[in-house]
């Protein structure tokens, strides 16, 4: 991969002082983001092997529940 560049990774804009990261790829709009979501939800197995350096806050929060879950389960 190569250095990480000023602009939205599904339309190619550049950025204002606001982007959404995801999955190590940032974007200009909320809409981008979704778009590209949106075609690659099938592929996301694919995605998390591309991107599996640049886990997600949200996969940080499973593991995090997960380990809540344990814990109560030894409890
Ligand atoms: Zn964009």
């Amino acid at each position: 991969m190569t250095k990480l560049e000023n602009r939205c990774a599904y339309c190619g804009g550049k950025f204002g002082l606001i982007y959404h990261p995801h999955w190590g790829l940032r974007f200009c709009r909320k809409v981008c983001k979704d778009d590209f979501l949106a075609k690659t939800a099938k592929d996301h197995a694919r995605m998390r092997k591309w991107f599996g350096m640049a886990p997600s806050s949200k996969e940080r929060s499973d593991a995090h529940h997960q380990r809540r879950m344990t814990e109560v389960k030894q409890t």
